[in-house]
């Protein structure tokens, strides 16, 4: 049984390997007749068994053509980013251990290792190291924590019980978002329970970062949630100013950090989210900008106690080891030891890596808009994270650009609506991009836009 676990794993290791050498060459989305595969795997589950090396190699056959190619060098589509090879490695050793690392008591490393590189993240970071952590599955659940947290705090100030009495008939809490606040924060706020009519919708910029001196007044049922990192400019809320703000009356500032939260680890970009440590609650991806395999993200607060009475469940069964458990701080009971590939990634990069991971992708943006803008195409924000904003034309024309784009498979870009101009959104967040895949990239685009422009310019004949 174990020798055969032992080939089988050596079967896939090969493939594994194959695969990411391929990598480079791999079309970046499948192909028409790869994807008319998937189709094959839509069969009635067999009455019988069949044998594990057989499945993997379906798997594979199949599979493997049909992914598309978000930890290569060239996926510009949404915020991704890759997987870090000694994050990958040791997402394949905690899932041979299969540990859960919900308890001290079910999983003695998945909770050391949530100890110890939450602590590191708190260092990088620059938020008070008494700070809780949860390790929970992105940013959307830990923007959910957050909210939870948040109003945990504000119903305690209200003296309002409501683990027993619930929310309904709880006094009203007033939630402040910018304009430009993301969708998964609104998904948040929807399954917290709190309604989309009543949100204030704080004014932005011309970048989309909310503009302070547009605050309403704050009051102690007032929740404030910042964003560091526009999905599509990549700017960031002031949060000093906001903080300054909240703090007069004690309100509760939450950061939806999904990838901007890296800035903080930049002496270059730190100034464009200064102010941070200030807040109460963050909320930050591991798998996009740190480059870790799905799914990861954290939850990070400044009231340890507070995340947890949000979250509180007791039960007889559940130890009372004395210390906080990993299960305090996250939704979960069971769930996977996402700790160690976080630590394995922070351990193989350094202090040093880290930050040059965030500065490589804000350079490459850089590059990316000035190569493109030299091509003779409109940039439409300030490039200051990893974020490019690109125009070809009219909409028709760009929404063509995108599409003939991801068709011809040397790179992958998406579209956007950018203060009503439609535009083609790069983000650059992979530790394998190279100025070569920018070069390549800027270069498949502009070919591909001149030809439409042409294509477009050409006279009818009558
Ligand atoms: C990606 C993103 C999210 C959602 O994060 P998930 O990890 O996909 O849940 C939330 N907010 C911002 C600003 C993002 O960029």
């Amino acid at each position: 049984m174990i020798m055969n676990e032992s080939k089988l794993l050596d079967q896939t290791k090969a493939l594994a390997a194959k695969y990411l050498q391929e990598l480079p060459e791999r079309r970046v989305f499948p192909d028409a007749a790869a994807l008319g595969e998937l189709e094959k795997l839509m069969v009635p589950l067999a009455e019988t068994a069949t044998d594990p090396e057989k499945v993997i190699q379906r798997l594979n056959e199949i599979g493997s053509r049909n992914t598309v190619v978000s930890n290569g060098g060239r996926y510009f589509g949404f915020v991704f980013g890759g997987s870090l090879p000694a994050a990958l490695a040791a997402n394949w050793l905690a899932g041979t251990w299969d540990q859960n690392a919900g308890m001290k008591v079910s999983s003695p490393i998945g909770a050391q290792l949530e100890k110890v590189a939450g602590r590191w993240m708190l260092d990088l970071f620059g938020l008070p190291a008494s700070s809780a952590v949860g390790f929970v599955t992105g940013t959307t659940m830990a923007n959910f924590c957050g909210l939870l947290a948040a109003r945990q705090y504000i119903y305690e100030r209200k003296g309002w019980n409501n683990k027993a009495h619930g929310i309904t008939g709880a006094p009203p809490i007033r939630i402040i978002v910018g304009e430009e606040v993301h969708a998964s924060m609104l998904r948040a706020l929807i399954m917290a329970g709190f309604g989309m009519d009543n949100l204030i919708r704080v004014p932005t910029d011309d970048q989309g970062r909310m503009i302070a001196d547009k605050l309403p007044e704050l009051d102690e049922s007032t929740l404030i949630c910042t964003q560091a990192g526009n999905v599509n400019t990549g700017a960031i809320d002031p949060i000093q100013a906001v903080c300054l703000r909240a703090k007069e009356k004690q309100v509760w500032v939450h950061v939806d950090g999904a990838f901007g939260l890296w800035a903080a680890v930049s002496p270059k970009k730190h100034s464009l989210i200064e102010g941070l440590e200030m807040a109460d609650s963050w909320a930050v991806d591991l798998h996009k900008w740190l480059n870790i395999p799905y799914d990861s993200g954290l939850i990070i607060c400044r009231h340890a106690k507070v995340l947890q009475a949000a979250l509180s469940v007791s039960a007889a069964y559940l130890p009372d080891s004395g210390e906080p458990d990993p299960y305090f701080y996250t939704p979960e009971m069971s769930r996977r030891a996402r700790g160690m590939e976080t630590w394995a990634a922070l351990y193989s990069l350094g202090k040093k890596g880290v930050v040059d991971l965030v500065e490589r992708c804000c350079g490459h943006a850089e590059l990316f808009a000035a190569l493109l803008e030299k091509a003779g195409f409109r940039i439409l924000n300030q490039v200051t994270l990893n974020q490019v904003l690109v125009t070809f034309g009219d909409a028709a024309l760009t929404n063509r650009v995108i599409k003939k784009i991801q068709e011809d498979g040397t790179c992958w870009c998406g579209g956007t609506v950018w203060k009503g101009i439609t535009a083609m959104r790069i983000s650059v967040s992979s530790w394998m991009t190279t100025e070569e895949d920018i070069r390549i990239s800027a270069a498949a685009i502009s070919r591909i836009a001149n030809q439409e422009i042409r294509a477009n310019s050409k006279p009818v004949i009558a």
